[in-house]
């Protein structure tokens, strides 16, 4: 049968997903159960009071939500000292992102990241139709601030995405740094800056609040909330912005429950502050762990580390081997981290199984 074409950028797409998600692992290497700290969720789960307002409100999901999502934007907009108009809520920031990237960069035109970080921008931009251009790293695994600069003098492009703390590196900019970045922009690049991991930063204050319409800060009830699976997210940038995503977003897109459970979360500041605690005793686990097997490691402002394999093909024999023995963590995808594996902080006794196959892993790669 000949085949029904799609439009031509959709068409030059390969058929595959920036994540093998690990159902799919499963399901092809026969597994029944995963030890799962490959995507950066969090094992501690959402709050007991999210836990608690999602259930009360599950009878309710014959409504549709708040397309607005009032009540939690009032309270984000409080906490962060920003007007309500200045923050717009989303199914997570991979949804946001898309919508910045549909909303700002026209088909043809281009956009800036940092080679082997966060893949959705990439994605989004070549779904929408777009170029991705991108610099490297430094050598040490940091976002290059000069290279960056550079590079958005030269292309001027549409959007620039940083991610800060960056994912897969781990590592953050310090506030200046990304003032320096956000005062260099030319006048018609928007900076996408994803603080997916802000709270986990040791001093999440020094993050700049930046005040300029230029800059869209996303942020995600993902990953130190706990709340992967229910999808939603947040940015905060000036109150036009915000209209502008809202011109194209799903209309009913955030889930009701997800509001509910995003609101209650943000209310219990006790259990965030667990969370954050537990997980710098998984890092420092890690780090120990990676000392103890005679590996160099990355120092992680985030939920994961990075554990040197030395190259990139003993990382993805590393990868392989885990898999085999149900342990589902990933690797970075570009030089100078794709000799790196990246694993997600779990619970202590999930750290501990980790650290046994690991021993183990390291153990059986060809020397
Ligand atoms: C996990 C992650 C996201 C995804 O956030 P969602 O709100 O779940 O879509 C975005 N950016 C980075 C850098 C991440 O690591």
């Amino acid at each position: 049968m000949k085949a029904f074409l799609a439009a031509p950028h959709v068409e030059a797409l390969p058929f595959t997903t920036p994540f093998v998600g690990p159902e799919q692992l499963m399901r092809e290497a026969g597994l029944v159960s995963l030890l799962r700290l490959g995507a950066n969720e969090s094992a501690f789960g959402p709050s007991p009071k999210a836990i608690e307002a999602m259930a009360a409100e599950l009878p309710h999901l014959w409504c549709y939500g708040d397309p607005e999502s009032y009540a939690l934007r009032a309270e984000l907009a409080l906490r962060h000292g920003r007007a309500i108009g200045e923050i717009g809520v989303g199914a997570g920031i991979d949804d946001l992102m898309g919508l910045a990237v549909r909303a700002f960069l026209a088909p043809g035109e281009s956009a800036l990241a940092t080679r082997g970080t966060y893949p959705t921008f990439g994605y989004h931009v070549a779904g929408y139709g777009g170029k991705l251009a991108t610099v490297d790293y430094t050598s040490d695994g940091f976002v290059d601030v000069d290279a960056l600069i550079t590079a958005a003098h030269r292309l001027r492009p549409a959007i620039l995405y940083v991610a800060n703390p960056d994912n897969p590196s781990g590592s953050v900019l310090p506030a200046g740094e990304i003032e320096r970045l956000c005062e260099a922009l030319p006048e018609r690049t928007l900076l996408f800056l994803d603080e997916a991991y802000a709270e986990f930063a040791e001093n999440e204050r020094a993050f700049a609040d930046i005040d300029s319409p230029q800059v869209l800060r996303a942020r995600t009830f993902s990953k130190v909330y706990g709340m992967a699976g229910a999808r939603i997210g947040y940015v905060i940038t000036a109150e036009r912005n915000v209209r502008t995503l809202q011109k194209i977003c799903l209309q009913y897109g955030v889930n009701r429950n997800a509001q509910v459970g995003a609101l209650a979360a943000l209310g219990d500041d006790a259990f965030k502050r667990r969370v954050v605690a537990e997980v710098a005793a998984g890092r420092a686990d890690y780090y120990a762990l990676a000392r103890s097997l005679g590996r160099a490691y990355l120092q992680s402002h985030t939920n994961f580390v990075c554990i040197d394999f030395e190259s990139a093909e003993r990382a993805t024999l590393a990868v392989s081997d885990l898999l085999r023995r149900g342990v589902f963590v990933r690797k970075p995808g570009a030089p100078p981290l794709d000799r790196f594996i990246r694993v997600s902080v779990g619970m202590p006794d999930q750290r501990r199984d980790f650290a046994r196959q690991l021993a183990a892993t390291a153990e059986a790669l060809p020397s």
